[in-house]
């Protein structure tokens, strides 16, 4: 079944839609954070970042950086958010890869953040170690 984003795409639910190009497209959230709370989206449907190639990750990136700058010259934020989930366990909901921009304002209290934990230079280096082996870069200590 079609995900709800491409149902957006194909016209069959309405958006509020404010740029697309040939692989992208960008519309409000229906239930924004903030005023101008805005998805990009990659047209083609695949679920998270993992799942795209170079150029829909850059394509998805420029969009992003065009359309966080109307915001910021149409509706004057303090800051941006950008926010980008992937994974139930991480909060996505919609399993059609796209980005939030999130508008702030000083003390506007939008968003919540993760709690900051702690950990050991050992913890650190073993946790790094483990990722780079994967990335063939050898320890990173
Ligand atoms: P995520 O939790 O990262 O998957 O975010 C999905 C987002 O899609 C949520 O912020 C929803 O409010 C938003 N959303 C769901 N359906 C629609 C829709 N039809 N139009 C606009 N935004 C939507």
């Amino acid at each position: 079944m079609a995900s709800i984003f491409t149902r957006i795409i194909n016209g069959e639910i309405p958006a509020a839609k404010v740029y697309e190009d040939e692989q992208t497209l960008a519309f409000l959230d229906v239930a924004p954070a903030s005023r101008g709370h805005t998805l990009v989206i990659c047209k083609q449907e695949l679920p998270t970042l993992l799942d795209l190639p170079p150029e829909l990750l850059a394509a998805v990136s420029r969009t992003v950086q065009t359309v966080a700058r109307a915001i910021t010259e149409s509706l004057k934020p303090d800051g941006l958010n950008i926010v980008q989930n992937n994974g139930t366990a991480a909060g996505q909901r919609v399993h059609h890869y796209h980005v939030h921009i999130i508008p702030r304002w000083e003390g506007d209290h939008a968003m919540s953040y993760w709690r900051p934990g702690e950990s050991t230079p050992d913890e650190l280096r073993e946790v790094a170690a483990a990722i780079s082996a994967r990335l063939g870069e050898g320890d990173s200590a």
